[in-house]
């Protein structure tokens, strides 16, 4: 375990059998686990202990899986290499000198690595399919309101899911399997009455990701997104048009989409992202959540101190931004304009997805940067997301699966699908594979 993958070494062992009695399981450290440290990857948490366990832990435990520990990530998921946790970095187990990519650097790694069969991460604009990317693993981004958020730690709450991270399509889908479904703790999981007013089934109810990693891609139909491909670097998109031709050569069909909204979705995740993570990091004051600033005769002052010492330099550049964009008279400027591009983005989504059965991209633009390569400019790093953050915008789901390699480190293919459409995302990836 020389990745520094986890930050918390400690075993929970799940019930004596079930689908999951073989597997141990990484969980990534804003997953909270009953009477284990969840930290965040932050200072501020560092001897936070959770009182409960998230529901996708429960459902772990239900399956028979063995908890092996809690990974490393980016602090508060705010990143794209592992390199912002208070923890240190972590090393990409296929080649120690590079990124894992992040922000759940720690649960790829730990898997790449052999150190966890399987892990659990999430994915606010990309941090499951990035280090999957990165680390030559697979991961799955759900559709918003597949998994229970209950028990994550939120970062930007309407972006987010939990997702699962595996070596194999099928192994990773029937992770998702476990923990999928409905959970009266998280009402964005609830499909208790649908446009009729009847009762509904939630998505997962009658749904088998696993069963669907059967490789069958004959007649479907690949939208490939032409407008992120070109700022990709030439090495990954060779990959990623080798396995395209290899997809046609299994009876799919490749179309070329463009998506105009696309240009302005990093800058709206940006807005949206930070304006949400500067509401929801409010509760880290030292009182209610986070190390005590001590109490020196004023409060201001002590939250003051609490944040100062607690947080990390990203965190605190987005809580600072994203409390600038919602402050009065800057609002309509830009949270309001970044909500009217995710609602763009959204609806080229949904007509691109008209013409094809999934969409195909490059997981991430760039092969896995360096190890320090890449911290000193946030831009940069923000750019990496271009590729993964529309999808989340657009509450779809989303896989990323091996490709093949260049210059000895891992790409990864995207694919994207329509709203609960998991199973045919899990298909065409599961071709890939083959
Ligand atoms: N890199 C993106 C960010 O920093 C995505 C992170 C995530 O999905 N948690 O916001």
């Amino acid at each position: 375990m020389s990745q520094n993958a986890f930050i918390t070494e400690e075993t929970i062992e799940g019930a004596d059998d079930g689908p999951l009695a073989d597997a141990t399981v990484a969980v990534k450290d804003n997953i909270s686990t009953e009477g284990i440290r969840t930290t965040c990857g932050s200072a501020m948490l560092e001897s936070y202990v959770p009182p409960y366990d998230a529901t996708v832990v429960e459902r772990l435990k239900d399956a028979g899986a063995t908890i092996v520990g809690k990974a490393n990530m980016d602090e508060f998921g705010m990143g794209g290499t592992t390199e912002t946790s208070a923890y240190g970095a972590v090393k990409n187990p296929v080649d120690e000198g590079h990124v894992p990519g992040g922000s759940s650097g720690g649960s790829a790694a730990a898997v790449a690595a052999g150190d966890a069969d399987l892990a659990l991460g999430s994915d606010t604009g990309g941090s499951v399919r990035n280090p999957a990317a990165f680390c030559g693993v697979v991961g799955i981004k759900p559709t918003y309101g597949l998994v229970s958020r209950y028990g994550l730690v939120a970062y930007a709450n309407s972006l987010e899911q939990i997702g699962p991270i595996g070596t194999s399509v099928e192994e990773t889908a029937a992770l998702l399997d476990v923990i999928s479904g409905p959970d009266p703790k998280d009402s964005t999981t609830r499909f208790d009455l649908d446009e009729d007013g009847e009762d509904a089934a939630h998505p997962a109810a009658d749904s088998n990701y696993a069963g669907a990693a059967d490789g069958d891609v004959d007649g479907m139909t690949i939208g490939v997104i032409t407008d992120l491909l070109e700022g990709a670097d030439d090495r990954v998109v060779e990959v990623f048009e080798a396995s395209l031709e290899d997809l046609r050569a299994q009876g799919a069909e490749t179309v070329e989409v463009s998506l105009d909204s696309l240009e302005h979705a990093v800058q709206a995740y940006y807005v949206i992202a930070m304006s949400e993570a500067s509401s929801n990091l409010a509760r880290f004051d030292g009182v209610r959540y986070g190390q005590s600033g001590g109490y020196e005769g004023n409060w201001n002052d002590a939250f003051a101190r609490a944040r100062e010492e607690g947080f990390g330099e990203e965190v605190k550049r987005r809580i600072l931004l994203g409390t600038y964009a919602l402050s009065a008279g800057y609002h309509d400027k830009y949270y309001k304009k970044a909500q009217d591009a995710r609602a763009w983005v959204k609806r080229d989504f949904d007509d691109a997805l008209d013409q094809a059965d999934v969409l195909a991209t490059p997981t991430m633009p760039v092969l896995p940067p360096e190890l320090g390569e890449s911290l000193d400019d946030p831009l940069q790093l923000y750019l990496m997301d271009a590729n993964t953050v529309p999808v989340n915008l657009a509450n779809l789901p989303a896989i990323s699966v091996p490709a093949g390699e260049a210059d000895g480190l891992p790409v990864g293919l995207q694919l994207i699908g329509p709203k609960f459409g998991e199973e045919s995302i899990v298909r065409a990836a599961s071709a890939v594979e083959d």
